[in-house]
């Protein structure tokens, strides 16, 4: 249970709310307003949180992406690293809208504006000084960046966490994406405009999802989001509607058994998987999707509903973004950020003091929010260890738990160990609570093995859980 006092900016009811991990917009008071890039820093009141005492004195930390990751990384900077580490959150939305959950938006058992948070809790309780913007350009040598507005920030380090973007694939761009064909990989309005798309289907529709080749975020989400709309499209009385899986990866990327029982038993019939898809063209008008199959074969399939889950990449990482321009994107393929995952710090030479958590970060563990959650806290860790003359925890252990809902009342889940791995450098599988990792070969995630209403229950805690952690 939470334990921070009730203050007079909270009203009893909205205090149980709070400590129910029911922080949705409007139960807890803004002090960020969606009031453009111009907005001033809102400088933080005294804080209430009990922030640790260190010898860090007039230092600079900018997060910039409020998400899982940089929420994470803020609050964390401040209660390990006290009132001598000045930390600024840079976002330009007033809200986070969580993407965990979002495929229970649909079936109708969730809504977008309850997956919506407010930030508050940071400035007010850890004295994060937040600032509405969006980073546009990083200058190395200078150690500053440009806002969106034009205006500039300096920092002793930088944590960047800016989450993806996605790629214009399939004979699509963002306007099909918000308008026609959402591809709903971000929670917001493309999930709600992805809900109106299912609920007009009628009997005998097609629903067709594409899954880009991994690494991408969130490896069970795909099938899950499958079992979601199969078990809807069932249970709202649709008859022959079926759900077509084209996945450019050979097999299920994550929970194999969950969804290859479930796609098999309680979904049969409607649930069909195609591995090892590629050449997909989707026609945003006519919702035609064309794609070669595993033996060469082209096929079409005239759709009512499309969702493509294209290709994805760190934010900022595309031709000219800011990402880019900086030469942070160093992964072989330029989607991605490399990182010494004992400080999450990029590898880049010259980048020194730059750190990259969550999505768009490569260090060997899955794109998750649970995860981001525990990169921040490492990379949060490390830096208070580095302004003090220290060097970062060389041993450093993560872990992951991810619930996959399989209908409208069961769920399965995954959970792993993750821990460094000297050989490579990499965070990798250890096989159970921390074992050491023999001769740097990683042991597999753990799943559920079966699928009950008890894992749904548990599901809920576990994601109030995670986002007390992150952001109250
Ligand atoms: C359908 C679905 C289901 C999922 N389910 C799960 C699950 O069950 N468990 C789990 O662990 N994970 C799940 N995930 C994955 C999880 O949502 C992501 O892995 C997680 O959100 C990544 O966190 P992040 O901080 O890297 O990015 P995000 O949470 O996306 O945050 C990025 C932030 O950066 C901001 N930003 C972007 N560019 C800039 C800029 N230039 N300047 C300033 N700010 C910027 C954005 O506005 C955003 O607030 C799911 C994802 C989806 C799509």
């Amino acid at each position: 249970m939470n334990t921070f006092k009730i203050t007079n900016e909270l009203s009893r009811r909205q205090w149980m709310a709070v400590a129910a991990g029911g922080l949705a917009a409007g139960l807890v008071p803004l002090t960020g307003r969606a009031d453009g890039d111009r907005a001033p820093s809102r400088r933080p009141n005294t804080p209430t949180a009990p922030l640790a005492t260190t010898a860090i004195s007039g230092k600079k930390v900018v997060v910039v992406g409020g998400g899982m990751a940089g929420m994470t990384a803020a609050k964390y900077l401040r209660l390990w690293g006290g009132k001598g580490l000045e930390v600024t959150l840079v976002e330009p939305e007033a809200l986070y809208t969580s993407s965990i959950m979002s495929n229970l938006v649909l079936n109708g058992s969730r809504t977008i504006a309850g997956l919506q948070y407010s930030r508050e809790t940071l400035a007010r309780r850890y004295g994060v000084v937040a600032r509405t913007g969006r980073l546009t350009a990083i200058n190395r040598a200078a150690r500053s960046l440009t806002l969106s507005d034009g205006s500039s920030l300096g920092y002793d380090r930088l944590v960047l966490a800016p989450g993806i973007s996605f790629d214009d694939a399939y004979g699509l761009t963002t306007a099909d994406y918000d308008a026609r064909t959402p591809h709903a990989w971000r929670g917001g309005a493309q999930t709600t405009l992805l809900r109106q798309q299912i609920t007009a289907m009628q009997d005998r529709d097609i629903f067709v999802m594409t899954i880009p080749k991994a690494p991408y975020r969130c490896p069970p989400g795909p099938y899950e989001r499958a079992c979601v709309v199969a078990d809807h499209l069932k249970s709202s009385g649709r008859a022959g509607c079926q759900v077509v899986v084209l996945d450019e990866n050979p097999v299920i990327q994550a929970e194999r058994h969950t969804f290859e029982t479930a796609f098999a038993g309680l979904h049969a019939g409607v649930i069909r998987y195609i591995p090892n898809v590629t050449g997909i063209q989707i026609d945003p008008a006519s919702k035609v999707v064309t794609y070669v199959d595993g033996v060469g074969g082209t096929q079409v399939i005239n759709a009512r509903v499309v969702n493509p889950i294209v290709p994805h990449r760190a934010a900022g990482s595309e031709a000219g973004g800011w990402l880019a321009q900086a030469g942070l994107n160093n992964s072989a393929d330029g989607r991605w950020a490399m990182v010494n995952v004992l400080s999450y710090e990029s590898t880049l030479v010259g980048a020194e003091g730059i750190h990259v958590i969550g999505d768009a970060s490569s260090c060997g563990m899955p794109k998750a929010g649970h995860v981001a959650n525990q990169e921040a806290k490492i990379c949060a860790d490390a830096i208070i260890r580095l302004l003090s003359g220290a060097q970062p925890d060389p041993q450093p252990v993560a872990n992951s738990a991810c619930y996959s809902p399989i209908t409208a009342s069961s769920a399965s889940w995954l959970t792993a160990v993750y821990q460094y791995d000297p050989i490579d450098r990499r965070m990798k599988i250890a096989s159970n609570g921390g074992q050491t990792l023999v001769n740097g070969v990683a042991a597999t995630a753990t799943e559920a093995a079966s699928v009950s209403q008890e894992n749904f229950k548990d599901m809920g805690t576990w994601f109030n859980t995670l986002m007390k952690d992150t952001l109250a």
